[in-house]
């Protein structure tokens, strides 16, 4: 962790990461009286006092959820496929394979602590430098060592999955069976282990399948000891945490197209008071409908409102004058192309959708996301 003193001499430390923060808050804010279970989220930058290196920073950003307050293999699922529904939205699901474990509960994981060390007596010499402090303070973490030695070792040690205790195991069980009902893929790792005390039963991440790294995008688990560790009642939980730096290089890897938020899809123009009666109200209606619309109200000419079409880059404008307000139509004019075509005006709202396409709305509306 980033730990530092302050000016006075006072001890204070950088988050590393943010269940703890969230848990607290959970606490905090009295959720535990709210519907089970609360779902948060959190997109926020954390410090790690690690060599820096590509992909990993001492500060970075995570986009974490948390579900706290109930326990069932079906919430596992769910939040396994929440997971995969942010790669595949980003466009590089397929660059990634779930890795799957169950690490039981403390119990269980002290035999099998016990069982490794036991494996790893006499062999201390064959392990790496940071191995053999490990075997006595963290023994799960030489299972995922990357130096060659430890690599070998650790493919004869003793499985987890012999220790596992059968409540963890039934529980594992029907989370692989809700995982193949929602036709998600997975590769069941055995080492895939996290080192605090607090995480059970369920653990995951996501690993890059194009490369040997076995660098992960983001990973989570199940906590069910996390709340009673930081004095709240015994409640069950589990998150995942992705990296956004991680993401976006994998984005720009996979060479997706991310859109312009500030990307017109049409200028309407107008000439005199008559038209600008029939635009104002336009320009509204196709802004609601999610057609990101500029509308030039002021008094410049037809030539000089056109140069600001394109400076703004919109692929269509809407032109009305006098004589489009008479006969009752506009002009949609392809800025690219110079061409132009005359729409009746109760259609001209339709004709842009079929333009830009409908799946190309911008549909995002805060306000009924917050009232309904
Ligand atoms: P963790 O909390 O260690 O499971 O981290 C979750 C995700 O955060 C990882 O899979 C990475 O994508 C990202 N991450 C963790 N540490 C760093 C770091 N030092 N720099 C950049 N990204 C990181």
């Amino acid at each position: 962790m980033y730990t530092f003193e302050d000016r006075k001499g006072r001890s204070l430390t950088l988050r590393p990461e943010g269940t703890a923060a969230i848990v607290r808050s959970y606490l905090q804010n009295n959720m535990a009286m709210l519907a089970q279970p609360v779902q948060l989220y959190y997109i926020e930058p954390f410090f790690r006092y690690n060599q820096p290196q590509k992909g990993r920073y001492r500060q970075f950003w995570q986009v974490g959820v948390e579900v706290i307050g109930e326990s069932d293999p079906a919430l596992d699922a769910q939040i396994i496929q929440l997971a995969l529904v942010i790669l595949k939205d980003l466009g590089i699901d397929k660059l990634f394979t779930l890795q799957l474990n169950s690490i039981g509960t403390p119990e269980s994981r002290k035999k099998y602590i016990a069982s490794l060390q036991d494996y790893y007596f006499g062999k201390e010499r064959h392990l790496c430098e940071n191995c053999q402090v490990r075997l006595g303070s963290n023994p799960l973490r030489l299972l995922d060592c990357k130096e060659e030695d430890c690599v070998t070792l650790a493919k004869l040690a003793p499985s987890f999955s012999e220790y596992l205790d059968p409540e963890s195991k039934e529980f594992h069980a029907d989370l692989k069976e809700f995982l193949d009902e929602l036709g998600i893929a997975y590769v069941e790792n055995p080492k895939l282990v996290r080192g605090l005390d607090y995480y059970s039963k369920t653990v995951f991440e996501f690993w890059d399948n194009t490369s040997d790294s076995q660098n992960a995008i983001g990973g989570g688990g199940r906590y069910d000891g996390l709340v009673e560790l930081l004095g709240g009642p015994s409640t069950p939980a589990i998150g995942f945490a992705m990296g956004v730096e991680r993401l976006i290089a994998n984005m720009k890897r996979a060479k997706v197209r991310v859109p312009h938020k500030d990307e017109l899809h049409v200028f309407v123009a107008q000439l005199g008071k008559e038209a600008k009666k029939k635009c104002l109200p336009l320009i509204m209606q196709m802004r609601e409908r999610g057609i990101k619309t500029v509308g030039a109200l002021g008094k410049g000419s037809m030539g000089a409102q056109l140069k600001i079409a394109d400076k703004f880059g919109a692929p269509w404008t809407i032109i009305m004058g006098l004589t489009e307000v008479r006969e009752g139509v506009a002009i949609v004019r392809n800025m690219k192309l110079g061409t132009q075509e005359k729409v009746k005006f109760p259609k001209v709202m339709d004709k842009i959708i079929e333009l830009i396409g409908e799946e190309n709305l911008d549909t995002y509306h805060p306000g009924e996301l917050l009232y309904g």
